[in-house]
């Protein structure tokens, strides 16, 4: 029974992955519960009731799997953002830092035409890194976007401030 249930609710927290230390959010179970699932693609939408949207912009991997029903819901085209190497035709490239390194990720030249609205989703935002990577793509491409929504924010990491810094409207369902 759902009754009462929040969406942070179905996530679980995994200890020391992907290394000792860490305390990763695992959403899969919240993708794998019919209507964990489907609470947090309403919860995505509902600040964007009424605003134009043309494309959706999904961040590798869980990204993909939360932008691609956000996408549908609105009726509108979907966009996926992936790292270095993956998409097959022709792309515009950033790289952005990590703990440790640097990592690059791709879109397709082709994918956001100037001025389309675009809504920028991923599973979780940590230190921002990989969202600021993706708002630059798209804004390369000449997107504007008009939020990024994320199933979870740990605000200790800075992600929302970052993202608040280079002007984006940030939503998050939990933290
Ligand atoms: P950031 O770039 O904001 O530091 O990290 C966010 C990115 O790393 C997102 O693409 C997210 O999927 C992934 N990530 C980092 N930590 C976690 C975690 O604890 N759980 C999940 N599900 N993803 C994480």
């Amino acid at each position: 029974p759902a009754r009462g249930k929040t969406v942070r609710d179905y996530i679980r927290t995994i200890v020391d992955f992907p290394h000792e230390g860490i305390l990763f959010r695992d959403v899969t179970t919240l993708f794998a519960d019919p209507r964990g699932f489907r609470m947090a693609i309403d919860q995505l939408l509902h600040p964007y009731a009424g605003t134009r949207i043309d494309k959706v912009v999904g961040l590798e991997a869980r990204g993909f799997i939360l932008g691609g029903a956000v996408a549908h819901q609105l009726s509108c085209g979907f966009v996926p953002i992936r790292k270095k190497g993956k998409l097959p035709g022709q792309t515009i490239s950033q790289a952005y830092t990590l703990e440790y390194g640097e990592a690059v990720v791709e879109v397709h030249d082709d994918a956001i035409q100037p001025g389309e609205k675009v809504l920028l989703v991923d599973d979780l935002l940590a230190t921002g890194g990989t969202a600021e990577a993706g708002i630059k793509l798209i804004e390369r491409l000449g997107g504007e976007i008009v939020g990024c929504a994320f199933v979870v924010d740990l605000p200790d990491l800075g992600g929302r401030k970052k993202l608040e810094a280079m002007g984006m409207e940030v939503h998050a369902l939990c933290a």
